[in-house]
């Protein structure tokens, strides 16, 4: 291996070593030591970007698209030591990691362009009307500002685009927020690779250091220490709904509570269409067992659940059990994710009415897909069923006529998306859908499959509780940079007193 990781984390500009040290469990490759997290440190780094705050808070958009792409720079030079050490830690194969690696330098290079022509500010300006009866009004003019530091925990699925210097980090550091990241276990080699990336960013222009911190896991204590230290004015995470809820009620139970941006996890129904199930239902089918086990179904997109009419579910399950039955099994990301990939099945083929389409062995760390078949009935019953489980499994709930199908719809939480499979004749069916599923999910997708997230200005990865903790925000695409910010109103205020972008 190229790059050998010394294990330390980064603080304030200073690799810093503890005293113990967790080793890391590649997929593939050498496992290594890494330093284990402590409270002390968090503190420190927390310090460190508070004091970083006070220059790189009223830095300017040039000097922060200018850190941005030199991070994008910095990433790419270590193009393909970033990968070799990822695809051993994950077990994710090198072309999807280095997508992943353009997705991260892209989506850094967007935001920094996104943020030169300043439309993210919003600002607003209500002149002054002096003469106005009975009251005059006063000058007022608004501008969304940088709330402060920021902590960041990366996805275990996506060690680059949502890790270390992926989505939060991108999004705090282009609206004005140094940035303390919890490395994410799974790929600890991973995170501190790309927080030299970034820490050569920060050396090249001359920031100041406490602007980016990384904090190796290993404890709990890290994660928790980092959410409640009164220095941290928002979470940005992407990961389990419990290890999501735990730290955003901690959050809730601070002192002074702050924002938590939690991705958490989702299903993803997908809703086939009586005529699109008669016309196209088998490559409807095929793409669906195509979708679910891309990437050995660890995406937060993945679409697990299928509603067909019951009178259309056989020959649409027999040619997803014919697609999925050509998957061999496929390396998960952590020992970890493969068990809670076995129990989530044990729990979906206990439930009551559940039928097994197909099934086959799921060893260690590997995933084989796994298809069910339950009755509408039968699901809505049991909220087991309509739970998350992260890996290539898939259930079809099968629905006795387009009522029932509005019921389904119905009984679903919060999603990252919802799809509709549609051909012109059920367009009455999809007007029906269409009001329930956009109270449903972020995203609403017709005649497609939800993995590959577009980062762009229009996307919204997010949604109502439990895809994620804040409906309002998006964790994907130029609007996220609007969850580090906060809108700050300036009455009557001199020009010379006004912060530059109001000017
Ligand atoms: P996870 O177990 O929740 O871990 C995520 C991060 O949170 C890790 O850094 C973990 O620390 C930390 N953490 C978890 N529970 C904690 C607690 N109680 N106290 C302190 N820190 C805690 O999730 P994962 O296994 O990495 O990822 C799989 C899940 O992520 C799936 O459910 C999937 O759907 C979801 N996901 C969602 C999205 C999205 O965009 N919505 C994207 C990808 C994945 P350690 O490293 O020490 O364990």
């Amino acid at each position: 291996m190229s790059f050998k990781p010394h294990g330390k984390h980064l603080v304030a500009g200073e690799w810093v070593a503890t005293d113990a040290t967790f080793r890391s469990e590649p997929a593939h490759g050498e496992a290594y030591d890494f330093f284990t997290g402590t409270v002390e440190l968090v503190n420190r780094a927390a310090e460190a970007a508070e004091e970083a705050f006070w220059s790189y808070g009223y830095s300017t958009r040039e000097q922060r698209a200018a850190f941005l792409e030199a991070i994008a720079d910095e990433i790419e030079a270590r193009g393909e030591a970033i990968t070799e050490i990822g695809t051993s830690e994950t077990g994710l194969p090198a072309g999807r990691l280095e997508g992943e690696r353009g997705r991260t330098t892209g989506q850094l290079r967007l935001f920094a362009s996104h943020i030169r022509k300043g439309d993210y500010l919003d600002r607003r300006h209500d002149e002054a009307l002096p003469n106005r009866k009975p009251l005059a009004r006063p000058d007022i003019r608004l501008i969304e500002r940088p709330v402060g530091p920021v902590a960041v925990f990366g996805a275990s699925n996506f060690p680059l685009a949502f890790s270390t210097a992926g989505g939060d980090t991108a999004a705090a550091l282009a609206a004005g927020c140094p940035v303390v990241v919890k490395g994410h276990s799974a790929h600890p080699g991973t995170g501190e690779i790309v927080a030299r990336a970034i820490h050569a960013a920060i050396v090249t222009l001359g920031l100041h250091p406490g602007v980016f911190s990384l904090i190796q896991g290993g404890r709990r204590d890290v994660g928790t220490g980092l959410v409640t230290h009164p220095l941290i004015k928002a979470v940005g995470f992407t990961g389990s709904l419990a290890g999501g809820r735990a730290l955003f009620d901690l959050c809730a139970k601070r002192p002074e509570p702050i924002p938590f941006f939690g991705e958490l996890g989702s299903v993803n129904p997908m809703f086939i269409l009586p005529e699109a199930a008669g016309a196209r239902g088998e490559a409807i089918a095929k793409g669906w067992a195509g979708s679910l086990t891309m990437g050995a179904g660890q995406f937060c997109t993945n679409p697990g659940i299928a509603v067909i009419l019951e009178a259309q579910a056989d020959a649409f399950a027999e040619t997803a059990r014919a697609a999925l039955s050509e998957t061999g099994p496929q390396v998960m990301l952590t020992d970890g994710i493969a068990s809670a990939y076995r129990d989530g099945r044990d729990r979906i083929a206990a439930g009551s009415g559940v039928r097994e389409v197909m099934t086959s062995t799921c060893d260690l760390r590997n995933a084989t897909p796994y298809l069910f078949r339950v009755s509408a009935k039968d699901w809505i019953s049991n909220h087991a069923l309509s739970e998350e489980v992260f890996g290539p499994l898939g259930l079809i709930v099968t629905v006795e006529d387009a009522g029932e199908m509005i019921e389904v719809a119905k009984s679903f939480e919060g999603q990252l998306t919802a799809t509709l499979h549609l051909d012109e004749a059920d367009t009455e069916l999809g007007r029906r859908l269409m009001p329930v599923l956009e109270r449903k999910a972020g995203r609403v997708l017709a005649n497609g499959y939800p993995t590959g997230v577009e980062v762009c200005d229009a996307m919204v990865h997010g949604g109502p509780y439990p895809a994620s903790t804040n409906f309002g925000a998006t964790s994907v695409g130029t609007l996220s940079i609007r969850r580090f910010l906060r809108p700050v109103s300036y009455q009557n205020m001199p020009q010379d007193l006004l912060p530059e972008d109001l000017r």
